[in-house]
């Protein structure tokens, strides 16, 4: 705040600043600390097919239950980890985890994990641990998906490019996550060879209301079918909006109205109350 108030105007002492900047610090030690011990956690949201109902993936999601201050969201937690450089063990974790986790599924679908773009920033890092990841959980690299935002593809350089088409040569997947939120390039779905794009919460959100946000998920919907990609509407809450989109041409969805984000004890035991 004291660097945005100019050039001309003296800085001082800002309490909140102050105190946000020592909270944050915390957040980053303590982070550091759970990291290290082994205390995060992957939660898991499932994506299903609209017409069939059925799970075909599940989503990672990372959480930090936190001893004092109780859930980190990881909207809080994430920029905290790529600022301090935490973020790069962090997402090998998540990667190894995810994997092992899906390889004990019962009913065998396949895994997304979100990709911090620092993550691409060392290729070498990056394939080593999904090569790491898949040998040591006996994965099938088909059922591995890396969720990637359009913040990584800003950047336009030909090392994306080229790493993504390393990992997909090894048998795993891309997905655009939050597709229209952001830069939005449709350039980037003819670019860059992703198998899934997921349309953000934000059209889901007023599909009844608003024209703009159904004409949009249809486009991309339209878009994805002519480019061989499977479209995800992210953050279906309610049956008004699964209908919506399902009538726009959405062939898969995912939101609480389907499931929210588990721990694999929570759905696996689902699963076999189901199957017995
Ligand atoms: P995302 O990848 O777009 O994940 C979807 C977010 O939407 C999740 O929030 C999920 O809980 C939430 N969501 C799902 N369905 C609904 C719904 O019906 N309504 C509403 N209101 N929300 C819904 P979450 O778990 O808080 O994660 C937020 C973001 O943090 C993720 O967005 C992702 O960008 C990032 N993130 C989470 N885990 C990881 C990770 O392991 N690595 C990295 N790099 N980023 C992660
Ligand atoms: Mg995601
Ligand atoms: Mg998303
Ligand atoms: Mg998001």
């Amino acid at each position: 705040k004291a660097k945005a108030a100019g050039r001309n105007t003296a800085t001082f002492f800002d309490p909140v600043m102050a105190e946000e900047m020592l909270d944050r610090h915390e957040i980053e030690v303590e982070l550091r600390q759970a990291s290290a011990e082994g205390t995060l956690q992957l939660y898991y949201q499932p994506i299903i097919d609209l017409r069939t109902q059925q799970v075909v993936t599940r989503e990672a999601l990372m959480r930090w239950s936190h001893p004092t201050r109780g859930m980190v969201p990881p909207g809080v937690f994430i920029p905290i980890a790529e600022q301090s450089g935490l973020i790069a063990g962090m997402g090998d974790w998540a990667i190894a985890q995810a994997c092992l986790d899906a390889a004990k599924w019962p009913d065998g679908v396949g895994v997304s994990v979100n990709v911090s773009p620092l993550q691409f920033r060392e290729p070498l890092r990056l394939v080593q641990t999904v090569k790491d990841a898949l040998l040591a959980a006996n994965l099938t690299p088909g059922r591995l998906t890396l969720e990637v935002t359009e913040s990584l593809l800003i950047e336009d350089n030909k090392a994306t490019l080229e790493l993504i088409n390393e990992l997909r040569a090894i048998g795993i997947k891309f997905a655009l996550d939050d597709f229209g939120t952001g830069y939005s390039s449709l350039a980037y779905l003819s670019t860059y060879p992703f198998s899934q794009v997921k349309i953000d919460q934000s059209f889901s959100r007023n599909v009844n209301a608003d024209e703009a946000s159904k004409a949009i998920i249809e486009a991309v919907c339209q878009l994805a079918r002519r480019l061989s990609m499977n479209v995800v509407v992210e953050g279906i809450e309610t049956e008004a909006q699964r209908m919506a989109v399902q009538l726009l041409g959405a062939q898969r969805a995912q939101g609480y109205l389907f499931g929210k984000p588990e721990p694999v004890s929570e759905f696996v035991k689902g699963e076999s109350r189901k199957r017995a």
